[in-house]
């Protein structure tokens, strides 16, 4: 049996607060706002994962309005997630993610970023890739007020 998933999340880009990607904190000059650390990249592969595996969706497990999640390690929503899914005998096939985004360039990073990520999920860097594109200087990515990401996989399991 396989499943594919889609998972997507925008954060807003404020001074003050870290660039947080896949668990890795990229050097800028702004950060993503947000409840949790704003992990934009962890948000949108907890959803993919938990979409694929039809168990429900990052803002059901871990609510915005909750206090215990201020400041939340996002680390912990996406290895949380993933150990609930595994129980279900999925396994990853792979992972792929856009991530939109003005600056600062992503390419230096991605290597350590994919294997961050492959880390957190106890899985082969080679299943999982991410890559980024700008806003073209339009709307609120191009002009670095916003950072969005859209993570697809796909799971399967033996019948
Ligand atoms: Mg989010």
């Amino acid at each position: 049996m396989i499943r594919i998933g889609l998972g997507y999340d925008l954060h807003r880009l404020v001074e003050g607060r870290p660039l947080l990607l896949g668990g890795l904190e990229i050097p800028s000059q702004i950060g993503e706002d947000g409840h949790s650390d704003g992990d934009v990249l962890l948000h949108a592969i907890t959803d993919a994962l938990l979409g694929a595996a039809g168990l429900g969706d990052i803002g059901e497990f871990f609510p915005p309005s909750d206090p215990q999640w201020k400041g939340a390690d996002s680390k912990v929503f996406l290895s949380t997630a993933w150990e609930k899914i595994k129980t279900k005998n999925w396994k990853l096939e792979n992972l792929d993610c856009v991530i939109a985004l003005e600056k600062p360039k992503f390419l230096p990073w991605r290597k350590e970023v994919i294997t961050s990520i492959a880390k957190i999920l106890c899985v082969s860097p080679e299943q999982i890739f991410v890559k980024a594109k700008t806003g073209e200087k339009l709307g609120e990515i191009g002009t670095s007020q916003a950072i969005a990401v859209w993570a697809t996989c796909l799971l399967s399991k033996e019948d």
